[in-house]
């Protein structure tokens, strides 16, 4: 069951605890939700006929504020995976010293099976269950894979509508006009890139031309790889779930590959010169396709998993060249997966000090929205820096202080803040 991630996440936390003297109540406090829900959906679908969707959310802790955390709409949600979505988020959330608690959800389902009218009646069916157990001050959810700024402004206007009064607050990722942030689709993978380069600097390692295999070119994996490539690091491989392109002398116009992937649907075969962008190019640019499973193992300096959970397990552990993974997906790497890595020396930077800097900034939206202000795009950007810099030290620090790996270390910081608030 090493896959189960409720499991791992159990795990993880017992494998931190181990170097602190943990108050019992608070061990178990974080062992046990403090609140798991799970509503049934009734819809009609526009052919006329009812249909029924599973729908949960899981509040786990609230120690240090507001349950915060995202919705994810996918055919394999279940209860265990957003219970550990739910624990991850308490620990992210302490790591980047953000005032709130951990919480999660979805709906099991494939969004891109419906229409966008049923999609449309299903998320405001969501929000009708969800109405008692959310507020600005209570739980507050956020976008996560397959949801977006619409779903999120869907959910406030059925809140309103239930509570009588409109409350932006009750959910972040909103589209900016609707009272979102500036730089919040951008903020998971800058702060990715803050993260990497606060340990690089602490690490004595140069950035400078050191290559870098992206899984997943989303929302996440793109933005890294932008803000990476200003940094100095190569970008050497780019994929998506139907495979991918390896230049290893660099992709230089991500953008044009950006472009690409939407216009035909995927990143394969993406190999742009100029405004051109197809195979005739592969050869000139000395590149090839790949497959969504070889970018994991090519060799490169830095390997970034950013699409989704177990992407690094038993099977292929041994089979990355690269020294560095920088974990931008919630839960990438199974248990047996990372023994492995640790024993052949690889540093993994943990997801939830990695992929941290998305819920910051959503800690800022929502602070906006509290006190009526907006701020610009560059200021967001500075406190991210000022959030995921220190974040990192303290990771760092704490596995030089404890003799662990970065993982360990991060959850005994978390664990640590945790109990000065219980
Ligand atoms: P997204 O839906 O925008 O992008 C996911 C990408 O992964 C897509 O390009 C998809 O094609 C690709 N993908 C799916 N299966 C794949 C496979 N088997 N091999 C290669 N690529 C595959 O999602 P996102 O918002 O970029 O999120 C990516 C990950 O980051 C998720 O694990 C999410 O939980 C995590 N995360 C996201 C945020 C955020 O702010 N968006 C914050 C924290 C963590």
């Amino acid at each position: 069951m090493q896959n189960n991630p409720w499991e791992r996440a159990q795990e993880q936390l017992h494998a931190a605890a181990k170097y602190l003297t943990l108050d019992p109540l608070l061990k178990a406090r974080l062992e046990n939700p403090d609140r798991v829900i799970e509503v049934s959906l009734p819809i009609t679908m526009d052919d006329g006929t009812p249909r029924v969707f599973e729908g949960f959310r899981v509040q786990h802790n609230n120690i240090r504020g507001p349950y915060k955390g995202g919705l994810r709409f996918h055919p394999k949600v279940d209860m265990d995976e957003v219970k550990a979505l739910s624990f991850w988020m308490t620990m992210k959330n302490a790591i980047v010293d953000v005032p709130f608690g951990g919480g999660k959800g979805g709906v099991a389902v494939d969004p891109k099976k419906l229409s966008e009218a049923e999609l449309e009646r299903l998320t405001r069916e969501f929000a009708r269950k969800l109405a008692p157990i959310i507020g600005p001050e209570l739980d507050i959810p956020a976008p996560d894979v397959n949801t977006n700024g619409k779903i999120m402004n869907w959910i406030r206007e059925e809140y309103a509508r239930v509570k009588g009064e409109d409350a932006p607050a009750v959910v972040t990722g909103k589209p900016l006009e609707q009272g979102g942030s500036e730089g919040r689709p951008e903020a998971t993978g800058l702060g990715g890139s803050y993260a990497l380069q606060a340990l690089m600097r602490a690490l004595g390692k140069d950035p400078k031309g050191m290559t870098v295999a992206i899984q997943g070119f989303g929302n996440v994996g793109s933005f890294l790889a932008q803000f990476l490539q200003e940094s100095g690091f190569l970008i050497v491989a780019l994929s998506d779930s139907k495979g991918g392109i390896y230049v290893p002398r660099g992709i230089q116009d991500l953008k044009a590959v950006e472009e690409c992937k939407e216009r035909s649907g995927r990143v394969a075969g993406c190999y742009c010169v100029g405004s051109v962008c197809d195979l005739t190019n592969m050869e000139s640019m000395g590149g090839r396709d790949i497959s969504p499973e070889e970018v994991l193992t090519l060799p490169v300096d830095i390997v970034v998993p950013a699409a989704l959970e177990n992407a690094i397990t038993k099977e292929n552990a041994d089979d990355i060249k690269a020294g560095i993974v920088l974990e931008m997906a919630n839960g990438p790497t199974t248990l047996e997966a990372d023994a492995m890595l640790a024993k052949r020396g690889v540093t993994v930077i943990p997801d939830i000090l990695a992929n941290a800097g998305g819920v910051a900034v959503s800690y800022f939206e929502w602070y906006q929205n509290m006190h009526g202000e907006n701020w610009h795009k560059e200021d967001v950007f500075r406190k991210l820096k000022e959030k995921m810099e220190p974040a990192s030290l303290a990771v760092y620090q704490a596995s030089l202080q404890y003799k662990t790996s970065l993982r360990e270390a991060a959850y005994i910081v978390a664990l640590k803040r945790l109990a000065q608030m219980s």
